[in-house]
């Protein structure tokens, strides 16, 4: 279905937007691989989805902090594949500590990665959606977009500011064939959560056993985690015609978390 489509997935070369990058490449699109991590296997996993799909997988190792890297990464792109036809934003970050302990250089990289480097990608790709009257941006968010957590305050911070970004980016593509949309997923088990039970432990004095069963999923009504594949079905669903009408949503995969 997106075979002549190009997809940059921020963060892609772990968890959910891994999970994504292949379920794209799978549906034909060309894509774009950004994150960090080894090499050599970065580079295993763009060859495969090459091998496998038979597309075109291009890696940018891109930090998101980073303006002049990010401009690289969409320089890149656009030379490569013409343009970006859909975008994943992805990449985030997570640090859990009480506010008056938030180590401040967490929460500007925390705002930084998780909200403006969205605004820069978006900003950076909008014109050429718009040009060709057919775009999907869909931003990861998080169930922290909608409900907050104690000790998670930029994370949330910068999640509620991705759930208005999302509106923002869906009003003014409206007309131009581009669509906007959140999925918020309640604990999905990557390695971003799985770094942050030890702190989670830490700041609350439990096990990190506890952590799991009494925080994580105490949240989560169905007592399970959600997959990445599950993401990435529900992102591709949101590229596909089926999903020509929504636009601005807050695509709620959480087990009923925030129903309650
Ligand atoms: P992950 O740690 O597995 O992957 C994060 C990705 O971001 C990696 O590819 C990493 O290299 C990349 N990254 C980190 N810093 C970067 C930087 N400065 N520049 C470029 N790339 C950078 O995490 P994940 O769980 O797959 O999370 C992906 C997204 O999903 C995040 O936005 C996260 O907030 C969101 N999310 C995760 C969960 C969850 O439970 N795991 C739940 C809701 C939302």
């Amino acid at each position: 279905m997106l075979q002549a489509k190009t997809a940059l997935i921020t963060g892609s070369t772990s968890g959910i937007g891994q999970a994504i990058a292949t379920r794209f490449a799978q549906a034909g699109a060309n894509v774009v691989v950004n994150g960090f991590g080894d090499a050599k296997e970065i580079e295993d996993f763009r060859q495969s989805l090459e091998n496998e799909y038979g597309i075109k997988a291009l890696y940018s190792g891109a930090d998101l902090t980073k303006l002049d890297q990010i401009e690289a990464m969409i320089s890149e792109a656009n030379e490569a594949f013409g343009g970006v036809d859909i975008l994943v934003n992805n990449a985030g970050v997570q640090h859990v500590a009480p506010i008056e302990e938030f180590p401040v250089e967490k929460w500007d990289l925390i705002i930084g990665l998780n909200l403006t480097s969205s605004f820069h990608t978006t900003r950076l790709t909008l014109p050429y959606m718009k040009e060709k009257g057919w775009g999907r941006i869909i931003n990861t968010a998080s169930a922290h977009a909608l409900v907050a957590s104690p000790f998670k305050s930029a994370y949330v911070a910068a999640k509620h500011g991705i759930a208005g970004l999302t509106k923002v980016i869906a009003l003014e593509g409206a007309t131009k064939g581009v669509r906007c949309n959140a999925i918020c997923p309640g604990y999905v088990y990557t390695p971003l959560v799985e770094n942050q039970i030890a702190d989670t432990a830490k700041a609350r004095g439990i096990s990190e056993q506890e952590v799991k069963e009494n925080v994580l999923l105490a949240a989560q009504p169905t007592k399970e985690f959600v997959t990445s594949e599950q993401v990435a079905e529900m992102a591709y669903f949101l590229c596909s015609p089926a999903a020509d009408q929504i636009n601005g949503t807050m695509m709620q995969m959480d087990g009923g978390w925030v129903a309650q």
